[in-house]
């Protein structure tokens, strides 16, 4: 068996890692010069998204023995409406670095790779290796190859502009927006990667509910809030903009000899676009399915149902004006967002349920 795998990043190193551990080396094709040679962003791991896992970095590295160093673990989680404040705490999960840090995930997951070759500057296209390989691990992070082959549904594209702030944060507070005037239809956020530095980041929708005024005029109205909620003056030392980011979902976990990955699969939360968790774990999976330890295409299965479960949330979110959020907010400040955010309970199935019965 030859395979390779196309995109170094979550589910192509985990999926090399995975193989690895069944006696197979991959060769990894990486179109960057270097692992997560993009800009720098902090991302989450929010555990109700996650279940039936009720911690994705201790399960891992006891499943799989891949061990992931999370920045700090996440014990306060503040969520701001236009008028609302909900306040809550306990373990919600983590916050970890992405791109081109020491520290990243993706960084931390190629020291793990051990007899695999990372090919960089690769020009190799998905037809190439296609003919030179008994298989390929489609893990470009984006849905181009999948929606050039018939085989994915665009659900949502999104705007993601941020930056790097410096400032006095605590580690383990991450903190939310909910505003239609700078996200419509979407969420802002403060992630922090230590005491000093945190990444401020606003996502919407592109097409969907087109508001008035501009990205930037958006931006400028998220920087001055948060400014605002924290008291302080920001210094912006970084910034990013991601257009068209594609949510959506393949059609086909594995098409002959080619396995989907990652954003490639669908992995990516129509929510509130988490897709780390998953991400890592179909990688692992199609590991397993080349070395003969189950089908991918069931061992998806919950991977894809969760993404269905969240679209659903997703267009109830969609309807919610920005009252609707205030007493959203209201109602999850104290015991009962605590309650949600750190329940042993599959929460998205559930309240998908509940929703589609209050559809009927
Ligand atoms: C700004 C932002 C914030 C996010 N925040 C969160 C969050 O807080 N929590 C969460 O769970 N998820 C979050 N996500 C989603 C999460 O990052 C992705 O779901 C996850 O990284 C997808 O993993 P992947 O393996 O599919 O792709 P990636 O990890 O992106 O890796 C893809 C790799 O493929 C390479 N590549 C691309 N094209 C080619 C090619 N033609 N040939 C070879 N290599 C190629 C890329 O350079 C990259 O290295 C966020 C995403 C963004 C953009």
């Amino acid at each position: 068996m030859k395979v390779a795998i196309m995109g170094a990043g979550l589910s192509g190193l985990a999926c090399a890692i995975r193989l690895e551990q069944l006696g197979v080396s991959p060769d990894i094709f990486e179109k960057r010069g270097s692992i997560g040679d993009r800009f720098v962003n902090g991302e989450v791991l929010l555990t109700v998204f996650s279940r039936p896992v009720r911690d994705e970095i201790s399960y891992l590295a006891d499943k799989y023995q891949i061990y992931l160093h999370p920045t700090a673990n996440i014990g306060e989680f503040v969520i701001y409406s236009e008028h609302e404040q909900a306040k809550l705490s306990g373990h919600m999960g983590f916050c970890n670095i992405r791109g081109r840090h020491e520290n990243s995930f993706e960084s931390q997951l190629a020291r793990q790779v051990k007899s695999s070759t990372i090919h960089f500057n690769s020009e190799h296209t998905y037809e190439d290796l296609v003919k030179e390989y008994t298989h390929v691990i489609m893990a470009t992070g984006d849905a181009e190859y999948a929606a050039n082959m018939k085989n994915f549904e665009i659900e949502l594209t999104v705007t993601l502009k941020g930056a790097t702030v410096e400032g006095d944060f605590s580690r383990y507070r991450v903190m939310c927006w909910l505003d239609d005037r700078y996200a419509p239809k979407g969420y802002g956020y403060l992630i922090p990667y230590s005491k000093t530095e945190a990444n401020i980041v606003i996502a919407f929708p592109d097409e969907l509910h087109p508001v008035p005024g501009s990205t930037d005029e958006k931006w400028k109205m998220f920087f001055e809030r948060v400014s605002t909620d924290l008291g302080q003056n920001l210094k912006v030392t970084d910034r990013f903009e991601v257009n068209n980011y594609i949510i959506g979902q393949c059609k086909e976990p594995r098409i002959g000899n080619t396995l989907f990955t990652g954003n490639c699969l669908g992995t990516i939360m129509p929510l509130f676009g988490f897709g780390q968790f998953p991400s890592l774990l179909s990688g692992i999976y199609a590991a397993e399915e080349l070395c003969g330890l189950g089908t991918y295409t069931e061992l998806t299965k919950k991977l894809r149902e969760s993404h269905q479960n969240s679209l659903v949330l997703r267009k109830w979110y969609e309807k919610m004006d920005n009252s609707q959020k205030d007493k959203l907010v209201k109602k999850m400040n104290g015991f009962w967002g605590e309650r949600l955010l750190t329940t042993q309970l599959d929460v998205l199935k559930i309240v998908t349920r509940l929703l589609h019965w209050g559809v009927k």
